[in-house]
């Protein structure tokens, strides 16, 4: 079951990926948190795509392909994945293409509303990379993390003017990876129009998607 997460920046994708990898019992891998740590733990990599990330640019193809490349590659990945944060570019589509066979695409949507609401109002955990929202999903003390005890801040990629960047590069280079998919008969539109107490009418939509996955193979085989 190897299933690629799409949204905009804000749609809650992450979020929506960490559920769903508890209930299928398959990894989450997040591209966003794989570069994340390798700036924490100042890494070469880490040094090479800090100025990217920060901007809220993408960081080049090359690079994130064969991140993700090797990270599908580990062992936790054998029976599936969901990938979230890749691809976001046709070229990464087109790359994914010759090393993985991808299962399904959920592309969750919400309102330009709720996307900016969510964006300007999350903040992540220094140690253990958790994420709140100081209205939706606070913490129970207010900057820190219920978790491990860390101390929340707001990602530079985070502040406004990263934000409307982000927006913009999803809008250019992300978006047209939905017609692609598309093309493929690969794609799910999900309704992300809910509120965070309202997560299961999201997550049920995708399990829909999903179920019928193991059954499509099995008739295939017959
Ligand atoms: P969000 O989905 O909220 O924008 P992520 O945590 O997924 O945030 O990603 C954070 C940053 O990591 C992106 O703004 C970008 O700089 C980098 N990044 C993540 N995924 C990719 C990718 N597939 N290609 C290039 N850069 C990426
Ligand atoms: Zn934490």
């Amino acid at each position: 079951m190897n299933i690629v997460i799409l949204g905009s920046p804000g749609v809650g994708k992450g979020t929506y990926a960490k559920i769903l990898s508890e209930k299928f019992n398959i990894p989450r891998i997040s591209v966003g948190d794989l570069f994340r740590k390798a700036m924490k733990n100042e890494t070469e990599l880490g040094r090479k795509i800090e100025d990217y990330v920060s901007r809220g640019d993408l960081v080049p193809d090359e690079t994130t392909i064969e991140l993700v490349k090797k990270r599908l590659q580990e062992d936790d990945c054998k029976n599936g994945f969901f990938l979230d944060g890749f691809p976001r570019t046709i070229a990464q589509a087109e790359a994914m293409e010759r090393f993985k066979k991808i299962s399904k695409v959920l592309n969750f949507v919400a309102s330009e509303w709720i996307i900016m609401s969510r964006l300007g109002g999350r903040r992540t955990c220094r140690e253990c990379g958790a994420t709140y929202h100081v209205k939706e999903v606070p913490p129970k003390l207010e900057g820190i993390c219920d978790r491990c005890g860390g101390k929340l801040y707001l990602r530079s990629d985070e502040a406004p003017q990263a934000i409307k960047n982000r927006l913009r590069v999803y809008l250019e280079k992300t978006k047209p990876v939905i017609g692609y998919f598309r093309k493929r008969k690969l794609l799910a539109i999900i309704d992300a129009n809910y509120k965070f107490e309202e997560v299961d009418k999201v997550i049920s939509q995708c399990e829909k998607h999903l179920q019928n996955l193991g059954e499509d193979s099995r008739r295939r085989r017959i």
